[in-house]
């Protein structure tokens, strides 16, 4: 049985070739190939010596993300199944606007979270992505974004399926990979990860100093009514989330974004509105409203035309920064909290 040679890190790496009598920067090459350029075969390690490659293709193997699966929406938008080495499957989108492409990328095969209003939600947790698997679906998609529309990938999203803040260290090892400039040399602003909002972990990735942006998932404003519809409420409250948002904007300077998907009675009244004005209120921030997608599991409907642009406007005059963010990709199961490996 071959070994997965991305479970060496960099100093194991050099020990395994100073046996094989190789010389020390042989290593870092090796890494290089398999951590920035993302390679699938020992043979596309072209400043190898064959005799090492044929060497490190005995006692390794090198884990192989494909794509098994692509639709195409009638808006442009992308959906990509990643079948895993292991046989699992998570789905990632490519999504085009405005000459702009934004990869959402998954960093957990399901979620273990039970958010009421997406798909996601309802499926098992089978296991946490490695740093390898997250950067894998970035270069794959980013090999897309060159081949098709000859630009290299504009965004990087973490709103695919599963929790990136449980999945915390092979995350922040993927965005190092993907900010590193001998790989694809990404900056960090350019990476947003969403959160259903895992307090200590906002915290901790605000010390990280990855310039990365932040997203939290917020639906409801009112503790009671969020945990109806998120439990993971119950243990991360909203009182500690505003101070762990606080802490990211005092240490980051960057505003964090507030994800508020609009379903219709259920979050759309105007006690909601107050609730969510006093929330956003406490820390500089911004609010995204995004349609809600229909999903079979749940029988929730979204808020529409004059009501979502009414809730809007309310939002913007108590002096908030707003958008509303139109679903995408709508007719392939591509958009937020649709992603259920349905192909
Ligand atoms: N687990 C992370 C990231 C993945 S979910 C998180 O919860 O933030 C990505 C985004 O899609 C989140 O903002 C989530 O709340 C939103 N979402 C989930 N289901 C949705 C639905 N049915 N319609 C619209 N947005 C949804
Ligand atoms: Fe998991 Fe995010 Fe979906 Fe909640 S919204 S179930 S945290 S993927």
């Amino acid at each position: 049985m071959k070994k997965n040679i991305r479970t060496l890190n960099i100093e194991q790496m050099q020990t395994f070739l100073k046996e094989l009598g190789e010389p020390a920067f042989r290593a870092k090459q090796v890494h290089e190939w398999l951590w920035y350029k993302g390679v699938s075969e020992f043979s596309s390690m072209r400043n190898l010596p064959k005799s090492l490659l044929e060497k490190l293709d005995e006692s390794y193997h090198i884990p192989k993300t494909k794509i098994y699966t692509e639709q195409v929406s009638t808006d442009g938008t992308i959906k990509l199944g990643f079948e895993l080495d292991d046989k699992n499957k998570v789905e990632g989108v490519i999504i085009p606007s405005m000459g702009r492409y934004t990869a959402c990328i998954s960093s957990q095969v399901g979620c273990s979270l039970d958010c009421t209003f997406c798909a996601t939600g309802f499926l098992k947790r089978e296991r946490n992505l490695t740093a390898g698997e997250i950067f894998d679906q970035v270069n794959l998609i980013n090999a897309i974004t060159m081949e098709r529309f000859n630009q290299k990938l504009d965004n990087i999203v973490f709103m695919g399926m599963g929790e990136p803040m449980l999945n915390y260290a092979n995350v922040i090892e993927s965005i190092k990979i993907m900010t590193d400039m001998k790989g694809l040399g990404f900056s960090g602003r350019r990476i947003t990860v969403s959160t259903s909002g895992i307090s200590k972990m906002i915290v901790k990735l605000a010390d990280e100093e990855l310039g990365c942006r932040l997203a939290l998932s917020l639906h409801e404003a009112n503790n009671e009514a969020r945990s109806r519809i998120m439990p993971i409420n119950d243990s991360n409250p909203l009182e500690s989330l505003a101070e762990s948002l606080t802490y990211w904007y005092n240490t980051t300077k960057s505003r964090p974004t507030l994800e508020y998907t609009v379903i219709e009675d259920v979050n759309d009244q105007s006690s909601n509105s107050d609730d969510l004005i006093r929330f956003a209120k406490q820390f500089p921030c911004k609010i995204n409203l995004i349609e809600y997608n229909p999903i079979i599991q749940a029988d929730f409907k979204p808020t529409e035309g004059d009501n979502l642009e009414a809730f809007a406007k309310k939002i913007e005059e108590a002096g908030l920064i707003v958008n509303i963010r139109r679903s995408r990709g709508k007719d392939i199961d591509a958009a937020c909290g649709q992603l259920i490996n349905n192909n």
